[in-house]
């Protein structure tokens, strides 16, 4: 098992185009680390990097207590499971598993412990003899994953694994793959686009934008405390609501008022936060389960009257779409209530779950 340590890792392409800005990133041994980003943010990059499969342009990776800028990626030990797993069609499963363990001449003996032993945790002892195209997507996914296994590495590299997948097989493989970390006790990081992945797999997630980390933190922490307005609508589906503000003063006490809307109140907290505000103009976020049919009890609320535009119906829940300030808004609300297109309700907003942020350089003011 190993830590991964990036310091002050940069990319430049030949062509010149920096993809990865001085990163800095620290995973503890054992640890689930998710690279999440939109694509083209660098996360393959960043993977490829710490596997050897890419050169760093500045900077130093580190695995465990070697430090393996110049070392060739079969060196590092690693491992890699690709979204396209390209398994030998000619081999069985039993070969294409231990094939990259024979070409390091491995004893014999001692490969078919490991595989069978792999072949055991990922449940494909059944399948050994089978040929690839005789298996499920699901099941040859367990192979380039056993494959990866064998090898005993110490950290586990994983690029967007589940994408071929559909969506059904990719819920329960991602439970599978949470699963065998938790087994394997390794450290693994694995990328992926999607934030619904990244929050239930991730011990910690580290978001990216163009080359750049935003924020490292638990998924939990991500969702309640974003640094910035990209996290905030990057993480949590449906997305967070943003309605523009401005604070104005009066009798000395800063008011912010929603744009072509109502004042807003503040707590004592917000007041202060709001008051060390540079800018003048806000953005406020609010997460559609942050609206409610009745005023929360435990803290202060502000009710807002609005019509409803379109009402989508998930069984356990509805989100209501609806226009504050200009701007399409969306409540999550229990599915029981009936709700319909056209209707005029009031909702009830939490004050004191509402985000903050500066409408100009989009970070959280309560940082
Ligand atoms: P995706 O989710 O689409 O796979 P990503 O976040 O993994 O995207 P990368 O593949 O790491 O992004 O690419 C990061 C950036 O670097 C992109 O803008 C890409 O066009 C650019 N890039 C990647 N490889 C090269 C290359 N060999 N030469 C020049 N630019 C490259």
């Amino acid at each position: 098992m190993a830590g991964v340590v990036l310091k002050n890792v940069n990319k430049i392409f030949d062509n010149g185009f920096h993809a990865v800005h001085d990163l800095n990133l620290e995973l503890h041994d054992g640890e689930f680390m998710v690279l999440v980003g939109p694509s083209g943010c660098a996360k393959s990059t960043t993977l490829n990097m710490i596997a050897g499969l890419e050169e760093i342009s500045s900077g130093e990776i580190w695995i465990g207590d070697k430090q393996v800028n110049n070392l060739p990626p079969k060196e590092r030990d690693i491992a890699m499971v690709f979204q396209n797993y390209a398994l030998y069609p000619h081999m069985s499963v039993y070969q294409n598993m231990a094939f990259g363990l024979k070409l390091r001449k491995m004893d014999k003996t001692e490969i078919d412990r490991r595989v069978r032993e792999t072949a055991r945790i990922l449940d494909l002892e059944s399948l050994l003899h089978r040929k690839p195209k005789a298996l499920s997507g699901g099941q040859r996914q367990r192979v380039a994953v056993g494959r990866a296994i064998v090898r005993q590495p110490t950290v586990f590299l994983l690029d967007e694994p589940l994408s071929n997948l559909d969506a059904k097989l990719r819920v329960h493989m991602r439970l599978e793959l949470a699963k065998l970390h938790k087994q394997l006790a390794t450290t693994f990081i694995y990328v992926t686009h999607d934030q619904v992945e990244a929050m239930t797999m991730g011990d910690r997630i580290t978001v990216m934008r163009d080359g750049e980390i935003q924020q490292v933190d638990t998924p939990m922490n991500l969702y309640s405390n974003p640094v910035n307005c990209f996290i905030a609508t990057f993480i949590g589906s449906p997305t967070m609501n943003m309605l523009p503000a401005a604070i104005y003063t009066s009798q000395g006490k800063p008011i912010l008022q929603l744009t072509n809307g109502p004042d807003w109140p503040l707590t004592e907290k917000q007041v202060q936060m709001i008051a060390a505000a540079r800018g003048t103009d806000i953005k406020v976020g609010i997460r559609p389960e942050h609206f409610h049919l009745a005023p929360p009890q435990s803290v202060g609320s502000v009710s807002i009257d609005v019509t409803v535009e379109i009402v989508e119906q998930m069984g356990s829940e509805q989100y209501i779409h609806f226009n504050i300030c200009n701007r399409t808004c969306t409540a999550r609300l229990p599915a029981d209530t009936p709700i319909q297109a056209t209707d005029r309700i009031t909702l009830f907003v939490d004050v004191d779950r509402c985000h903050f942020f500066d409408a100009r350089s989009e970070k959280n003011l309560s940082f």
